[in-house]
């Protein structure tokens, strides 16, 4: 089947799925009855996840019209604990922390509206090619299809028929909603800890509005790299230093995938988008980074249906992207972040303030401060080389000694 006929069929109606119906349609109104997300949940459906979206994604939302008016507890500032210290920029407007179940069933709403069919309760089992197309069989038949989009997350079916090797990092995530406890931040900060070294990740703890209730979501993230670690015990201890049974919780588990540069995104008919090509590994962001896969999967989409460019042009178009870049870096950071330079990048967290108020700028999309970026940098360069040096004169003195 040729591009130019025949239906473009997203698989998955999270926001990347949604947000690449949305941005297609934007950018080619005559396509909108050609465009299909089949989600195999049935909306408002729960997805495990603590909802900080950075004004990154929500600027993306703004330009292509497409806001979802749900309730939101608005982010004014972040903090990050390592051990008794504590490190906070308070910038304002960074974003805001939804409800999933409440975002993701707007969202649809409002690909629904531009005129895209949406069919719920319908799971994919398998993808075949056909021709020039392809054929997604689902619990309820077979549906041909010009182009695939696979934005069915992690756990995603059509990641396996294009046939993508599961390398790369991967993360074990375990949150709960939990009422406020006297130690808690102010509302608009969402609060992060790295202190436990037994983790490669971090403990958070965000405000969220769950039916009109002010709670906190709070979670493990952790990045699984050798070892496994029991999430459940660690997070069982943070609780019950607030006074919480995590029994009396009801706990979410779940996975996350992070982004590689080489990861295949397109093959024959079929493209990945969103979680299921790779966001942040870093500290596990992947909202915004939807958003923005969606966002340039859409218009891209746009090109190849009207025969102006080849769908396998993604791999390319993406990987130059300014998303990509971004995500490249992040996977970069896990090394320093949870490696053997842990206590050294942490340091340099703690005692300059710029680092974490680049890191706010850019959750939110402001623009670049580059006098205090450029010092981050140096501040960087002096802690980890300086920590470096004196690791290699403790090892050379130990070598001494013995
Ligand atoms: C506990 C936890 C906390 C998190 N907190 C944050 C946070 O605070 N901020 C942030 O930015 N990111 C966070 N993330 C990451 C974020 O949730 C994801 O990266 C993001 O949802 C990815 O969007 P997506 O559209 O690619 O995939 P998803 O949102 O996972 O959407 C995929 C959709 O595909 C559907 N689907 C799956 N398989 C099939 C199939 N076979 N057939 C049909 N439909 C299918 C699913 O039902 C789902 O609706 C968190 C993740 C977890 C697990």
């Amino acid at each position: 089947m040729p591009t130019t006929d025949g239906d473009i069929v997203i698989v998955g109606g999270g926001p990347a799925g949604v947000v690449t119906a949305v941005a297609l349609v934007r950018t080619a109104p005559e396509l909108a009855d050609r465009v299909v997300i089949v989600e195999k949940e049935t909306y408002p459906r729960e997805k495990l996840c603590a909802g900080a979206i950075g004004r990154r994604g929500w600027a993306i939302l703004e330009r292509l019209g497409a806001v979802p008016m749900v309730p939101s507890v608005s982010i004014e500032g972040i903090t990050v604990r390592v051990g008794s210290e504590e490190v906070e920029s308070r910038l304002g407007g960074l974003g805001y922390v939804v409800r999933r179940l409440e975002f993701d069933h707007a969202l649809a709403r409002i690909a629904v509206g531009l005129g895209v069919r949406l069919r719920e309760g319908i799971k994919v089992l398998g993808i075949r090619r056909d021709g020039r197309g392809a054929v997604v069989e689902t619990t309820q038949g077979e549906m041909p299809a010009a182009v695939v989009v696979g934005a069915d997350g992690v756990g995603s079916v059509v990641r396996r028929v294009v046939g993508v090797k599961p390398e790369g990092y991967r993360a074990q995530v375990l949150e709960v909603d939990t009422e406020p406890w006297a130690g808690d931040r102010d509302r608009g900060l969402i609060h992060f800890d790295v202190t436990d070294r037994e983790l490669r990740g971090y403990t958070w703890d965000f405000p969220t509005l769950v039916d009109g209730r002010a709670l906190v979501c709070r979670g493990i993230y952790m990045l699984r790299i050798g070892g496994e670690v029991d999430l459940g015990d660690h997070l069982r201890r943070k609780l019950a230093g607030m006074g919480i049974d995590l029994a009396s919780c009801r706990n979410k588990r779940f996975a996350e995938r992070g982004f590689g540069s080489d990861t295949t995104v397109v093959e024959g008919p079929i493209m990945l988008v969103g979680e299921a090509a790779g966001i942040d590994p870093l500290v596990g962001e992947g909202i915004a980074q939807a958003i923005e896969y969606g966002s340039l999967a859409g218009s891209f989409l746009a090109d190849v249906v009207r025969d102006r460019r080849p769908l396998g042009d993604w791999t390319a178009l993406l990987m130059r992207s300014r998303l990509a870049f971004d995500l490249r870096i992040r996977s970069a950071l896990v090394k320093l972040a949870f490696g053997p330079a842990r206590a050294d990048a942490e340091r340099w967290m703690l005692e300059c303030k710029n680092l974490l108020e680049c890191g706010c700028r850019h959750f939110a999309a402001m623009p670049i401060d580059f006098p205090a970026l450029g010092e981050a940098l140096l501040h960087g360069a002096w802690t980890l080389g300086a920590g470096g040096a004196a690791r290699e004169f403790r090892r050379l003195l130990a070598t001494q000694a013995g």
